[in-house]
């Protein structure tokens, strides 16, 4: 289960931290200023997902690096064109002398378009970027299964789907069989479609197919992240493809209707346009996040009567 936070309050800027049920670890998503991202936060963090790196999405990636180095692991940073060049020049700020060549391993996956994606390596003192094999497939590990589309906000702008893995459980106690290692050979047989895989339990041999039915498939949900976008329909479209059906969205609303002039001239989305577009997508739940800081309390529950006005439209 995908469980996202939003770590910034009313006034700040903009990062979200996704946690998964039953994991130690977690992601982060932008790194504006936010001040209830804990220090633990950070350090449980195994990849950023940068959506574009104006200053509210990027004014807090010293302090998240900073509690990073002397992990040991490699922590994977995806972004936008040029990312790799912008962390690098963070890095590149500070003096490493004191610091263990393995102390941490950035690699960086620079989305150049659709389906080409840059992949680079860099580690201290230096932070050279070390080129690796390109990508067309942008993150996957045990738990998630990470896609995105390219948004236009007059810059590049990364929105993000996320899939939390199916689970396969069986109902054991339902079932004659006693519990071995034949279960997780089943559940394995199961995920890679081996239907003839033979399965032994009890010194008896079965085909994988005939104990197919006793796997329950509990869908994994599924999460959007959509920041910063112009609310045209050539960015709408996308949001369509990726984002249908998805259980849950957090979407930008920087503005308000009344201050939709603004809205265009920034290349920014409004609250009637962020709600409508995630109503015609069929999202179960979605949430207006990341509105412009000259908005009071007043304001911002204003801008969330009109989001949901437009999502909850018949
Ligand atoms: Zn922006
Ligand atoms: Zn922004």
């Amino acid at each position: 289960m995908i469980l996202p936070e939003v770590k910034s309050k009313i006034g700040e800027d903009i990062s979200i931290v996704i946690y998964l049920d039953n994991c130690k670890w977690n992601y982060i998503v932008d790194c504006g200023e936010a001040s209830m991202l804990s220090v633990k936060d950070c350090m449980n963090t195994r990849a950023i997902f940068i959506s574009h790196t104006h200053i509210d999405h990027f004014i807090n990636f010293d302090q998240i690096m900073r509690h990073q180095v002397g992990c040991k692991e490699r922590i994977v940073i995806c972004g936008p064109k040029n990312i790799a060049l912008q962390v690098q020049a963070k890095l590149r700020s500070f003096t490493w002398n004191l610091v263990e060549e393995d102390a941490i391993l950035y690699e960086i996956r620079e989305i150049i378009s659709e389906n080409k994606i840059k992949v680079y390596e860099m580690k201290p003192a230096q932070w050279e970027l070390t080129p690796l094999e390109d990508r067309d497939s942008l993150y996957q590990d045990e738990r998630l299964l990470v896609n995105y589309t390219i948004l236009d906000h007059k810059t590049d702008v990364i929105a993000y789907h996320f899939k939390d893995n199916d689970k396969i459980n069986i109902a054991i106690s339902e079932t004659s069989y006693k519990p071995g290692k034949w279960i997780n050979e089943l559940k394995n047989a199961y995920i890679n479609k081996d239907r003839n895989c033979e399965i032994e339990i009890d010194q008896v041999k079965y085909s994988a197919q005939s104990l197919f039915y006793l796997l329950q498939v509990e869908k994994g949900n599924t999460l959007g992240v959509i920041l910063d976008h112009a609310a045209h329909e050539e960015n709408h479209n996308k949001i369509r493809n990726l984002f249908n059906d998805c259980d849950t969205v957090l979407i930008e609303t920087f503005y308000k209707d009344e201050d939709k002039e603004k809205a265009i001239l920034n290349f920014h989305s409004y609250a009637s346009q962020s709600g409508e577009v995630m109503r015609k997508s069929n999202v179960k739940k979605a949430v207006p996040i990341h509105f412009s800081r000259k908005y009071i309390e007043e304001e911002i529950a204003q801008i969330e009567i009109e989001f949901y006005k437009a999502f909850e439209r018949k």
